[in-house]
């Protein structure tokens, strides 16, 4: 008997090549199969007349074989299958090429299926080429005739080879149970489930296609959200250090600042605040745009942890950006006399000044005598003890995984007091539309900061043709000459040369000597060592050096508001969502910045791409945008694609869904937080493994 987890090599026709084939996409067992859904359908649902087909761009006949046979094109090296096939109604010429396997199958006399586009040709005529046949058999027809569903493969395994093996597990998917109570499948109209999983695989019609498509979703983002539910009761569960707002010195604080809080941050600033007097830890994501300023709200949630006696560990993804935030911290702080540690992998500080060796600034951390420390993954890789950590910052939070930021967490949790976590505030610069925010990071309680310092000037952006490069070069000395500074990346061009020392090295080359001979140029990439990136980075900071050429390890946080130029060589090589992080380096001063994309090649789908950053009046806008052309694991980057696996059917744009399942899984939980009364929920919820955020 075959089951759910049997592999899928014990199926019919299936050999050791295919069953490797099978995993390449995935595909181990049963279920594994059954939950492979088609990504689109050939619509080949009528059946013509061949005389009737005649006047049709597509369509399925059914006809008898006059006459099959191969040919071979010796010049092309390819073999060519002709047939001629007709019916009572007309005949057609049929063309197969390279699968000369087809006389072997195929005889003439026979009575076929088949499906596919019809071909006008001034010298052949009217004929169908590569068209799906099918031999008529007893449970019906899966290739031709039908909504025929296409699924994503490789290369060596055919789609007839797929839908063959799915039609063997209908027996199962037929006695699948619906873990779905009736109660809430009528209310919210959704057909059973054995029932859409069989109609995805081979719909009836578009109809029930429709039908069965929304019934998968629903289950799919109904499964999120209720994980989103048992994450934040099981936060609630958890005990963390009550943190008292401290107001006075909160606004001396705040009146310390050279600028005003935008209300945004203020609001933001305001809920973390609230948050942090709650007996049990913070969850939270601060959003916003690159240059709104998250830095200094984070710093309002340290400067009340710190004066509440508890530590606080603030964690950026780069050696660089730990610096930078080393730096800005410890003079916001100033005035508060904390002791502020910094940890990388090649660097340990600390803020008196004094020189500290990595082992003594580790026992100052393990003694609370280190009160905020910032840094790298070393963070979580070192042997870093907390006497009592308060806070846990994730900068960037995106360029992290979800182990990483849990081992933040859990580096502090104490042995004695295994309930006890620190409050947890996740940064995030990648706009995501708020309705895909609750989803994705929906176990988050989320801050938004939607609006900009004032005075800032809009960015131009302009995409740069390769004629027009030498024109922009003159534009850019000009600029320099008034004072001004400049970035130029470049892209990884040889993808062996992993942290891109080459491309930029001859890059730079090319610049020092013939477009910039006037200028200091610095060059930064992933080899060089931290000392020196930090002299560059510093340099660059003090307008020593005018021109940075560098990889994208400066991509993320770094805050120099003179630099007001960037170029982006071979623009087209990178993502809408980490050009719009690149640019968010400039733009960050009341002079009027410049970004100019260099393009590498002239496609029109790239400038169209390239041309919603042109346009995009903020991150959250492109974010849309980037969803729609590059789909959402192009926002997200790779290290959430934990997340996004677990969507196979539903999209992120599916908003109504979206809503519809939150609701109803908030709706589960009030009436029964333990699921005593939805057993069969219960029952699916523990099947799923619970990679959370918190875990
Ligand atoms: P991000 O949100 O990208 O982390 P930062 O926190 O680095 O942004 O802030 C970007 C720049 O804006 C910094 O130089 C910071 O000092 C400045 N800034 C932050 N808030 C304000 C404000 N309300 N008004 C003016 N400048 C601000
Ligand atoms: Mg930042």
């Amino acid at each position: 008997m075959i089951n759910l987890k049997t592999p899928i090599s014990q199926l019919t026709r299936v050999g050791k090549a295919t069953a490797n084939q099978l995993e390449k996409i995935g595909l181990k067992t049963i279920q594994d199969l059954i939950y492979h859904y088609p990504f689109r359908y050939d619509d080949y649902s009528k059946i013509f007349t061949i005389a009737k087909l005649k006047t049709q761009k597509s369509g399925t006949i059914k006809a008898k074989i006059n006459l099959i046979a191969n040919h071979r094109l010796v010049k092309k090296r390819m073999i060519i299958t002709e047939a001629i096939v007709s019916d009572e109604s007309d005949s057609i010429k049929i063309i197969w090429f390279n699968q000369g396997y087809l006389t072997k199958v195929l005889k003439s006399g026979q009575k076929i299926y088949l499906a596919g586009k019809v071909n006008y040709d001034d010298y052949y005529g009217i004929q169908m080429v590569n068209p799906s046949y099918e031999i008529p058999s007893r449970p019906g027809l899966i290739h031709t005739g039908r909504l025929v569903p296409i699924y994503s493969t490789t290369a060596r395994l055919s789609q007839k080879q797929i839908r063959f093996l799915i039609r063997q597990t209908l027996i199962l998917i037929q006695q699948t149970e619906d873990w779905l109570p009736r109660m809430i499948r009528a209310e919210h109209n959704l057909i059973g489930l054995s029932y859409a999983l069989e109609q995805i695989h081979f719909p009836q019609n578009q109809d029930w296609l429709t039908k069965s498509s929304r019934r998968l979703k629903f289950d799919e983002l109904l499964l999120i959200q209720l994980k989103n539910q048992l994450v934040r009761q099981k936060i609630k569960n958890r005990r963390a250090p009550q943190i008292k707002f401290k107001l006075k010195q909160t606004q001396n604080f705040v009146k310390s600042l050279p600028f005003k809080l935008t209300q945004a941050q203020k609001k933001s600033s305001w809920e973390i605040i609230k948050n942090l007097e709650k007996k049990y830890p913070m969850n939270r994501l601060l959003e916003g745009d690159v240059g709104s300023g998250k830095t200094v709200v984070a710093v309002i949630a340290i400067l009340n942890t710190l004066l509440n006696h508890y530590q606080t560990a603030y964690m950026a993804p780069t050696e660089i950006l730990s610096e930078q935030h080393f730096k800005t911290i410890s003079k916001l702080l100033e005035n508060f006399n904390f002791k502020i540690g910094l940890l990388t992998s090649g660097n340990s500080k600390i803020n008196t000044k004094a020189k500290i060796k990595k082992a003594e600034l580790l026992k100052k951390i393990s003694t609370g005598d280190i009160q905020l420390i910032i840094g790298t993954h070393a963070l979580i890789q070192e042997k870093i003890k907390f006497k009592n950590l308060g806070l846990a910052i994730v900068d960037e939070q995106h360029r992290f995984g979800i182990k990483q930021r849990a081992k933040l967490i859990q580096k502090s949790i104490s042995t004695e007091q295994k309930n006890y976590s620190p409050h947890f505030l996740s940064l995030a610069a990648t706009p995501i539309p708020r309705s895909v925010a609750l989803t994705l990071y929906g176990d988050l309680d989320l801050s938004i900061i939607d609006e900009m310092p004032p005075g800032r000037k809009k960015v131009i952006t302009k995409i740069i043709r390769p004629a027009k490069i030498k024109n922009t070069y003159q534009f850019v000395i000009k600029e320099i000459k008034k004072g001004r500074q400049a970035f130029i990346i470049c892209p990884l061009i040889d993808p062996s040369d992993k942290l891109g020392v080459k491309s930029v090295k001859e890059e730079y080359k090319k610049l020092k000597e013939q477009i910039f001979p006037d200028f200091k140029i610095g060059l930064l990439h992933g080899r060089l060592k931290t000392k020196e990136k930090e002299k560059i980075m510093k340099d660059f900071a003090q307008n020593k050096i005018k021109i940075l050429i560098s990889t994208t390890v400066v991509e993320v946080g770094i805050d120099i508001p003179n630099a007001s130029i960037m170029i982006i060589e071979g623009a087209e090589r990178f993502g809408l969502a980490q050009l719009y992080q690149l640019r968010g380096r400039i733009g960050r001063s009341q002079d009027q910045s410049y970004c100019f994309l260099f393009l590498e090649s002239e496609g029109e789908k790239t400038k169209k791409r390239l041309q919603a950053l042109k346009t995009a009046q903020n991150g959250f806008e492109l974010a849309e945008k980037d969803l729609e052309l590059r789909g959402p694991g192009e926002i997200f980057g790779h290290k959430q694609s934990g997340f996004m696996t677990d969507l196979k059917i539903a999209k992120l744009s599916d908003l109504e869904i979206i809503s519809l399942t939150q609701k109803t899984a908030q709706q589960i939980f009030n009436q029964s937080p333990n699921l005593e009364k939805y057993p069969s929920i219960k029952k699916k919820i523990n099947q799923l493994s619970l990679t959370t955020h918190l875990e």
